[in-house]
Formats: structure tokens, C-alpha cells, sequence
């Protein structure tokens, strides 16, 4: 069973919404944080300070910015927001272990993220977009179509209202919410700069896993520009006629050509891409399949995460225990060197697996 409670809108993240005028600080990057503050008559220091407050500290009170002058905390107060989204709900899953928050932004649109906690791990499972065009046939999230893209302010502070509700230090962060992380690109990488900066959230760069549909030129971009965060790529088929089927995404960049800009990737940058595989009763679980995936990755040096299929609509299921079983076999035997993950889902239950986030705007 599942517990629900209602949060006011002050006890997590406290302060004022964007709504209103006002300069919105979060998610602005250190040189902007310093150039803002040179434009005020305020030293370059000053916006690391913010900086090291806003992230390091997750501070949203300017009150509390004790290394900063009376004068120009009153004027942070008076003309600055810190926070760009209000705390719903939060829904906890059977064991506890996983919560499930709903955020609003204050446009009014909701938005989910999910808290995972395990052993020393705190994973934040952060959503990029609200709703997604890319339309997956087997996606709670694709079935709400597109309504925007989050700000980088917005995607900080999904992980800010994690943190803050669990109080444990969130240590792995998964792009792995609602959206396309590669079609909101430079939003997701500048949070994700954030994230791994000293000054900021200072997490590893393998700390931080952005994972794609196939988007082929964002996969491009990321490589180009040589992001040492982990990509991850939902492949789901072994065919392409079937993927394309599931995911039409497909019909415009196939796996073929994916394929070929990540060996590509591996030749030059040696990093390891994880495939996510989702099981989907008589879609993609036979043993055909599983001999086909295995022979298709073989040569990456890559994780492979099998994710049994989490119900949404019905429309899709997720295979039986011992089809699951006997594919994994199959994988398992035929693996080589490659690390296979299965992703029981957690927090189904409450709807915060992977693929079951949706909501609907007020
Ligand atoms: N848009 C990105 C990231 C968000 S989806 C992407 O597609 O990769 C994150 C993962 O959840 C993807 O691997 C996707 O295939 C998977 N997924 C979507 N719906 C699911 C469902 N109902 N059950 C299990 N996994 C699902
Ligand atoms: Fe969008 Fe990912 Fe869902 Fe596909 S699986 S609709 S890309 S969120």
C-alpha cells in the first residue's frame, strides 16, 4: 500500500516560486552568477559566493548567506528568486525506500522526479521535460505529448527538493524521468555542469547518467564535445522493424546509425555506454531476441540493463517470471565481458518506475 502526504509549499523548498517579478538566480552558471553581480557594483567574488550558497549549500533563504553584506542580502530579498518550484505531494513506496515527489512549477505545470534509496546510494531519477514528444508507444510520459522544457533552474531543483525531503546527500543522478534529456540538450547539460562542479553539487562525472531514445545528433553533440557523463541508450528491439514499431524515433535515425557513431565514440574515448533494454511480453522477449541482443553488442565495451516491462495503460505487458527467466539465461550465458544489470523496478507500486511518469497539468 502505498502512503501519500501533502506538503505545504514552505517546509522543503521555502521562499517564493518564479512567479512574479523578479531575477531568477537558480540555475544560472557561475560565470553568469559573476557577471550579474559585477553589473551591480558587487565584486566577481561575490558570485562564486552565490554560487557555493545556491548549490554547495543549497541555500534558498538570502537571510542565510552569512558571508554576504546586509545591504546586498535586503537587495537578493527584495529583487531575487531562489527557487523555481513548489513540493506537491510526495507518494512512498511499500518499503520506503522509494518516494515519489510532484513537483509544480510556477507556470502551474506539474512534474515528477523519484528518490531512490539503497545501502549508501541515494539516486535521483530527474525529469528533463514535461511530457515527450517522442511519443514511445509503450510510455506513460510519451502519451501525455509535449508540453515544455524544463529551465536549468527547474532541473536543480528536483534534485535540491530530493535531498531536502530525504536529508541524505544524493550521490547518482539518472536522467531518467519524464522527457527526452537530448532534445532539451543545453538546459540538461548545464545542470549537469552544475552538478559535477566543485563549487556546486561536486559529483562525479560517472555519477551523472543521461539517458537517450536515439536521438542522433544530440549523441553527436555529446561526444563532439567530449561529456565525460555517462550515455545511456534505450534500445528496446533487436530489429529495426520492431523498433521502429515501439519507438518511431527509429524511422528517422536507425539503430544501425547509432550504432556506428558509438563505436565511433568507444574507439576514441574509451567510455563505457550502458544499453537499456525493456521487456515487453511478445514484443521483444523471445530467445531470438536475447541471442540477437547479445550478438549486437558484443563488441562495445558496455552494461546492459534489462528492464522488465512496468504496466501502464495495458496495453503492453510484462512477461511472465519464466519468459524473464529463460531470456536472462540466455543472456547470461552468451555475455562475455558484458556486465548485466536486470532493473526490478522499484517503486512501482506507486507508479515511479521508469516509464510510469505522467501527470497531468492543473
Ligand atoms: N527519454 C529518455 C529517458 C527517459 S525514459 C529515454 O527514453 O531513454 C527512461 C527509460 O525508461 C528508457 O530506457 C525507457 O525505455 C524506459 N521506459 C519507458 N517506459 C517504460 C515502462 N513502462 N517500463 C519500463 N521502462 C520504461
Ligand atoms: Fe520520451 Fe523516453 Fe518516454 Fe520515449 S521512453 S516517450 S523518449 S520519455
Amino acid at each position: 500500500m502505498e502512503t501519500t502526504r501533502k506538503t505545504s509549499s514552505t517546509n522543503l523548498l521555502d521562499g517564493r516560486r518564479s512567479s512574479g517579478p523578479g531575477q531568477i538566480l537558480k540555475g544560472m552558471t557561475l560565470e553568469e552568477l559573476q557577471a550579474w553581480c559585477i553589473d551591480r557594483g558587487q565584486t566577481r567574488f561575490r558570485g562564486l559566493q552565490l554560487f557555493e550558497w545556491m548549490y554547495r549549500h543549497q541555500v534558498t533563504n538570502p537571510d542565510t548567506m552569512t558571508n554576504i553584506s546586509g545591504e546586498f542580502r535586503g537587495y537578493l530579498r527584495e529583487h531575487c528568486i531562489f527557487n523555481t518550484l513548489e513540493l506537491l505531494k510526495v507518494t512512498q513506496s511499500d518499503t520506503g525506500t522509494t518516494q515519489k515527489l510532484l513537483l509544480t512549477t510556477a507556470d502551474d505545470l506539474h512534474l515528477e522526479t523519484v528518490s531512490m534509496l539503497e545501502k549508501n546510494r541515494h539516486t535521483v531519477c530527474l525529469s528533463s521535460q514535461i511530457g515527450c514528444n517522442v511519443d514511445c508507444d509503450f510510455c506513460a510520459t510519451g502519451s501525455m505529448g509535449f508540453l515544455r522544457n524544463l529551465s536549468v533552474g527547474e532541473i536543480i531543483d528536483q534534485l535540491i527538493a530530493a535531498y531536502q525531503l530525504t536529508d541524505v546527500p544524493v550521490t547518482n543522478i539518472v536522467f531518467m524521468g519524464m522527457g527526452e534529456p537530448f532534445l532539451n540538450y543545453d538546459r540538461v547539460m548545464t545542470a549537469a555542469d552544475i552538478f559535477h562542479h566543485r563549487q556546486g553539487f561536486d559529483l562525479g562525472a560517472t555519477r551523472i547518467t543521461i539517458s537517450t531514445s536515439g536521438i542522433l545528433p544530440g549523441i553527436q553533440r555529446f561526444i563532439r564535445e567530449k561529456r565525460r557523463y555517462k550515455l545511456a541508450v534505450s534500445l528496446n528491439a533487436t530489429t529495426e522493424a520492431v523498433r521502429s514499431k515501439i519507438m518511431p524515433v527509429s524511422h528517422t535515425w536507425s539503430i544501425e546509425k547509432i550504432f556506428s557513431e558509438l563505436r565511433e565514440y568507444q574507439s576514441d574515448s574509451q567510455r563505457k555506454i550502458m544499453f537499456e533494454y525493456i521487456l515487453m511480453q511478445d514484443i521483444n522477449d523471445s530467445p531470438e531476441d536475447a541471442v540477437r541482443l547479445i550478438n549486437m553488442i558484443k563488441d562495445f565495451d558496455c552494461k546492459l540493463n534489462i528492464i522488465p516491462y512496468n504496466e501502464t495503460d495495458g496495453r503492453y505487458r510484462r512477461p511472465d517470471e519464466e519468459v524473464i527467466e529463460k531470456f536472462l539465461e540466455i543472456l547470461y550465458r552468451r555475455r562475455g565481458n558484458i556486465q548485466i544489470l536486470v532493473r526490478w523496478s522499484k517503486g512501482q507500486d506507486i507508479a515511479a518506475a521508469c516509464g510510469q511518469l505522467a501527470v497531468r497539468s492543473s
